[in-house]
């Protein structure tokens, strides 16, 4: 009973800090698709806490030298795991659409590859590691919004940077300057333990920093508040205040 006080309290508090923010950026992780039906890796379920044909780590089937040597494990790991189509928004997703379009909220900074805030409705999402909605062929450079076989032959990869890949630089600077402009960060549904992309936060020099996560992260010790809490429940109720006020 304490714990559920002191989480309204605390979503409360929340609710009041991102209507008194100028430039509020969001950056999440895959906590914030659990809700609409996409495992994450780590935390409860994840997908780190079994392996792939009792053999795989995900990790070492999402590396490029997987990919390179064994493509057919690596595109039948996708389809299983990380599936996108017919993916539909939850409930934090239709909280981070209204938030931009009331203008408070200026970017979506992501790891996840799965589209969802796009097909939420939000515009300005980048996407720190790609996107599993584009692939291309390596050999002749037709684009595919989906895995298929190329008329010529070639390989295709989906536009996703996979371990042992450098992160787009463009892609890097862009959301180095959002973190730079915000004076409010919201911290979603990510463990902050893949790196590069753990390591932007750093970049961060606003006011508020918030984080939401169903477990402890690294950076609460940073955080000018952290709420441990469902990213669609905390973030469904915090719209729902700003919109009644
Ligand atoms: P992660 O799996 O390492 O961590 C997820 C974190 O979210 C955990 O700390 C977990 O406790 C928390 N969490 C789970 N459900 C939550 C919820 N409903 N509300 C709040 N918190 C919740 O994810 P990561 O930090 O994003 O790093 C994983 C990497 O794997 C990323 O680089 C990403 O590209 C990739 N990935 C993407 C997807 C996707 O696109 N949906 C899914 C899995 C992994
Ligand atoms: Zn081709």
């Amino acid at each position: 009973m304490k714990n559920e006080k002191e989480l309204e309290e605390k979503i409360l508090k929340l609710a009041e800090i991102i209507k008194n923010s100028k430039y509020l950026v969001f950056f999440g992780g895959a906590g914030t698709s659990a809700d609409s039906g996409v495992k994450t890796f780590r935390g409860k379920d994840g997908l780190y806490s079994s392996l792939y044909k009792n053999k795989y780590r995900p990790e070492e089937i999402l590396s490029i030298d997987f990919f390179l040597k064994n493509r057919k494990i690596f595109n039948e790991y996708v389809k299983e795991k990380l599936p996108i189509e017919g993916l539909k928004a939850n409930k934090g997703h239709k909280a981070l659409v209204y938030l931009e379009k009331e203008g408070i909220l200026k970017t979506i900074i992501t790891q996840n590859i799965d589209d969802l805030h796009q097909v939420s409705g939000n515009k300005n999402v980048i996407e720190l590691h790609g996107s599993l909605k584009r692939w291309y062929c390596l050999d002749c450079g037709e684009k595919f919004t989906k895995n298929t076989t190329c008329e010529c032959g070639g390989i295709v990869r989906p536009e996703v940077t996979l371990y042992g890949e450098q992160l787009n630089q463009k892609t890097v600077d862009d959301a180095i300057y959002e973190l730079y402009e915000a004076d409010t960060l919201i911290v979603a549904g990510t463990s902050l333990t893949v790196y590069p992309a753990a390591y932007y936060i750093k970049y961060f020099k606003g006011k508020n920093l918030i984080i939401i996560n169903n477990d402890e992260t690294q950076y609460d010790t940073h955080a000018s508040l952290v709420i441990n809490g469902n990213f669609a429940e905390v973030l469904d109720k915090v719209a729902n205040i700003i919109k009644k006020n």
